[in-house]
């Protein structure tokens, strides 16, 4: 047995672990999990935990629905006890069909091979994720009500900021998970908050992005409120990105710093943007996968409208933040927490790598207001979800991202999404039409 084995089955006993929790993704970004008790770690260890997956989102479509849960055995974490009483610990996990393959619907198979690629063009890449969340009111049986919970505003103090104590308790138990936590402060809107915690490379940084959610939840439930990372929960309001902050590295040095340029950014860095940009309207559908997305993506809340690149601009998709050296980076704004973040990451990277295979330019920066630009002057992102899902149809880059088993099933999927909700009336409706 190698040592890693033997040094989680020394940490298990110690810690008096009972049940072993094994996470994954499905293709809509709900973290799914199963538990078995202690004694069958050994054998989870050895690959040999099956579970029927026919009931998962993205993976029903597939013929053989017993499938194997490999634990990826760096994740393993005996999860602090803020957020389960009993002992638990937990495993991220790639999913593997009964020959031993990774099945190719794996959204976190789907991210390595993004990965991949990036390697066999000599670069590493490094994930920023700063996905904000709001705060609801419960009501007496534990559902959230349309109460914000509190009435604060940008970086408002406490007791204006009635969020203080549960990002705190939030900071505590992700420091128990092995995070290294940054700052946190209330957001824009009312009921609204942001937590940071430092970049990773690729693979760990999605990782790191369901755990933040799971135990954003964990941890609001316990102070009664409920988080929520919809997107747009009040209109008229700021909504709630997921800004990534995207580097790239070759034999450690940075791959976006470049001394010589008069704006310290290199030219991999213009090409990997430009990529991105250039297949903006084929990702919409990954980074901003609902129907609520959109209207997130509206002028006046800084949430990007424009498919463009600044350096400081907020209405534009890409901004690069002013530090130079290994800090080079940029900004891509537009995904919202609601993405999946591994097929989101794996979209982004193929995007951008096709950018420096076909040397794109990213042309100029930005420096106009794009919210108060005509539309005709600059390109925009999608405005709902079945301009998104036509644009993802069409960009045979992110559709390749994907690979063939995903892509065609998520556009299924969202399809059907964007039908239920054409279908349904809304009270807007009723307001609006009701005296016709
Ligand atoms: N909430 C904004 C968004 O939707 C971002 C605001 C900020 O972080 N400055 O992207
Ligand atoms: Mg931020
Ligand atoms: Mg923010
Ligand atoms: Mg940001």
């Amino acid at each position: 047995k190698n040592s890693i084995q033997q040094d989680i089955m020394k940490e298990a006993k110690e810690k008096k672990v009972e049940f072993i929790r094994l996470e994954f993704t499905d293709m809509l970004g709900e973290t799914k999990n199963v538990e078995l008790p202690i004694e069958e770690l050994e054998s989870v260890m050895n690959n040999e935990a099956m579970f029927d997956s026919s009931s998962i989102a993205g993976f029903s479509d597939i013929q053989e629905s017993d499938m194997y849960l490999f634990p990826d055995l760096e994740t393993f974490k005996v999860l602090p006890d803020a957020v389960d009483q009993d002992c638990i610990a937990r495993f991220v996990c790639d999913i593997h069909t009964p020959d031993g393959e990774p099945f190719e619907g794996d959204p976190r198979y789907i991210l390595k091979r993004a990965m991949k690629e990036a390697e066999d063009m000599g670069y590493t890449v490094n994930v920023g994720p700063e996905p904000e969340f709001f705060l609801f009111k419960l009501d007496k049986e534990g559902y959230p009500i349309r109460k914000m919970n509190d009435r604060a505003g940008y970086f408002d103090a406490s007791p204006k900021d009635k969020g203080d104590q549960v990002r705190r308790d939030i900071v505590r138990t992700l420091k128990k998970f092995g995070f290294q936590m940054e700052a946190s402060h209330h957001e824009v809107a009312q009921g609204q908050h942001e937590i940071n915690f430092r970049f990773d490379s690729v693979i760990k940084a999605a990782d790191n992005i369901q755990t933040f959610k799971n135990v954003v939840k964990d941890v609001a439930t316990g102070h009664d409120y409920h988080a929520t990372f919809m997107p747009k929960p009040i209109a008229g309001e700021n909504g709630s990105g997921m800004h990534c902050h995207l580097s790239l590295f070759t034999n450690g040095e940075s791959a976006f710093f470049d001394e010589n340029d008069p704006e310290g950014i290199s030219t991999t860095m213009k090409q990997f943007m430009a990529g991105i940009l250039s297949h903006a309207n084929g990702l919409a559908a990954i980074t901003n996968p609902n129907v609520n997305s959109y209207k997130r993506l509206v002028p006046g809340y800084e949430a990007p409208v424009s498919v463009a690149w600044s350096h400081s601009n907020r209405s534009c998709m890409i901004r690069v933040p002013t530090t130079r050296g290994m800090g080079t980076r940029f900004e891509i704004r537009n995904p919202d927490p609601t993405a999946n973040p591994y097929l989101t990451l794996a979209a982004v990277i193929h995007a951008g790598l096709e950018g420096i295979r076909h040397e794109l330019d990213a042309g100029a920066p930005e420096t106009r207001n794009l919210y108060e630009v005509s539309t005709e002057d600059v390109p925009t992102l999608p405005t709902n979800l079945k301009e998104a899902i036509k644009a993802l149809q069409e960009d045979k880059v992110v559709m390749e991202a994907l690979g063939d088993h995903t892509s065609k099933v998520y556009i299924e999927e969202k399809e059907k999404e964007w039908i239920e909700y054409s279908l349904n009336v809304s009270q807007w409706e009723i307001d609006r039409y009701m005296n016709k």
